[in-house]
């Protein structure tokens, strides 16, 4: 008898833990795009590098997802005045705690 699972083998819904808005407590999340460009001179390729970043915003409230949220776009966090990624660090602290 081997009730060693692999990692992504059979995974149960109810084994699973559902995410809800910060704002509005919202269930539901939508995808969005952010486009990015990458200069040419700063990659030194010959044409400007275009890439599309994938995030999840809340449907009621179209408050963004920010455990999902990839950092580092400083000028899209200061427009989305998202915070230090180390609230959103300290927020996993605690749940790891929690769940300890
Ligand atoms: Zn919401």
């Amino acid at each position: 008898m081997n009730q060693m699972q692999q990692p992504g083998q059979q995974l149960r819904l109810e084994d699973s833990v559902g995410f809800q808005c910060d704002n509005c407590g919202g269930l539901f999340f939508k995808q969005s795009m952010l486009v990015r460009k990458w200069s040419k001179l700063l990659i030194g390729t010959p044409q400007d590098h275009v890439d599309v970043i994938p995030v999840f915003r809340c449907e009621d409230c179209n408050e963004v997802l920010k455990e999902f949220f990839p950092r580092g776009m400083k000028d899209i966090e200061e427009i989305l005045n998202l915070g230090e990624p180390e609230s959103v660090e300290s927020n996993k602290a605690k749940k790891i705690q929690f769940i300890q």
